[in-house]
């Protein structure tokens, strides 16, 4: 495999590909991508776009091109991540593509792990060390008081061990949060309640979000029911981490708060689904229709998604999170939306990521098919770019 950058000239183009600039856009046919260096220069037909003859060409006809894809809900806290200082740089490359980078995601939003390992991982791909996605990270989540799970089911999940701050009230939950914020970590991650203990409280949650809004940067939440989402949104949070198929239907009640607070959902369908795979098929059906149903729900209330799986505690094919996303009734244009502008807004990154267009880091994913005929094809990744450089190569022959 070749994970050399393909910038050898200053000048370098995508040629012949179908070139979905955005997800509101008509798409340019048989396109170019122009690059120099780190940045889009121009965008355009090969009929009508002008290019420098020195520029290295990498033929794209055949293939589909989007922005690189955001997933807003990941994990870097399996074993396989920890002394990340330290792990062989070959090996540390492989497992960003295994995970990352051969799915077209260039950038991630880590939303629990250990903060100064998760850093240090990061600092290796931005030296230039490593070929990776953009990082970002809440570091440890903050848990309520006796919720986090004991080593023994973390060892059991493949989870490294986890130090989570324990919150016990709101100053506890703001004084975590501050903690975290001087570490430089890039948002707050919740977790609403935990078994065996007293769920987080709204003054607790708004605590830790009122201290991170104040740092200007986001607030996660993982909730297992309804209520806590409810609790969750009064107390300020930005991002619902989950459905929450196990506690039925979401009422009109719970989607006009989420709606009026302008909160975004990450999915995670395949979580649940993975969860469920010891049990009946009945159940697993059951459960699947319900989390399908609540994010048809949210869409109809008109509300954001953001793409996000909880990658690391589920396989990292993300088929079927597609398949379960247009099965909800998103259309590709909608699932695109969730994967490159939803995420680039929510996240302040418009002015860099998340379009195809001139003056924006090329930041690209190049498909083997169109997923705008077949949404599968988003899982079938050609070449994925990172500021101009090929971070991942498909093995030839695939
Ligand atoms: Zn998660």
């Amino acid at each position: 495999m070749n994970n050399s950058p393909i910038l050898t000239s200053e000048y370098s183009a995508l040629v012949g590909a179908t070139i979905h600039i955005s997800p509101t856009e008509e798409p340019i046919r048989d396109g170019v991508v122009l690059m120099q260096g780190e940045k889009i220069v121009s965008v355009g037909q090969r009929a009508q776009l002008q290019f420098p003859e020195t520029a290295q060409v990498l033929d794209c006809f055949g293939l589909t091109i989007t922005a690189g894809l955001c997933n807003s809900h990941v994990h870097f806290f399996e074993r396989k991540w920890a002394d990340a200082a330290k792990i062989p740089a070959p090996e540390l490359a492989r497992q960003l593509q295994d995970m990352l980078t051969r799915f077209g995601f260039t950038t991630v939003f880590d939303i629990g792990s250990l903060w100064e390992n998760t850093r240090r991982l990061r600092d290796r791909i931005d030296s230039g060390e490593i070929l990776g996605p953009r990082i970002r990270s809440t570091g440890e989540g903050l848990v309520p008081v006796g919720g986090l799970p004991s080593d023994q089911v973390l060892g059991m999940m493949g989870v490294m061990k986890l130090p989570a701050p324990e919150i016990a009230d709101a100053a506890g939950a703001a004084a975590a949060a501050i903690r975290l914020l001087d570490a430089g970590v890039d948002g707050i991650k919740l977790f609403a309640s935990a078994p065996r203990s007293t769920p987080l409280t709204e003054g607790a949650i708004r605590a830790a979000a009122d201290e991170a809004h104040r740092a200007g940067k986001p607030v996660f939440v993982h909730p297992n029911n309804a209520a806590d989402i409810l609790t969750a949104v009064r107390g300020g949070v930005d991002i619902i981490a989950h459905t929450t198929p196990h506690s039925g239907p979401w009422d009109e009640t719970l989607l006009a708060a989420m709606k009026d607070h302008r909160v975004a959902l990450t999915p995670t369908l395949t979580l649940w689904k993975y969860y469920m795979r010891h049990d009946r098929l009945s159940v697993q059906e059951q459960i699947t229709n319900m989390e399908v149903a609540q994010l048809r729900a949210w869409l109809a209330a008109g509300g954001e998604v953001l793409f996000g799986t909880d990658l690391g505690a589920v396989e990292y094919d993300p088929s079927e999170e597609y398949a379960l996303m247009a099965q909800a009734g998103m259309s590709f244009p909608q699932i695109l939306a969730s994967l490159t502008t939803a995420p680039a807004r929510r996240f302040g990154d418009t002015e860099k990521v998340g379009r195809v267009a001139r003056g924006l880091e090329a930041d690209l994913a190049v498909f083997r098919k169109d997923p705008a005929v077949n949404i599968s094809a988003l899982a079938s990744v050609k070449y994925t770019l990172r500021a101009g450089k090929i971070i991942y190569r498909a093995p030839v022959g695939l």
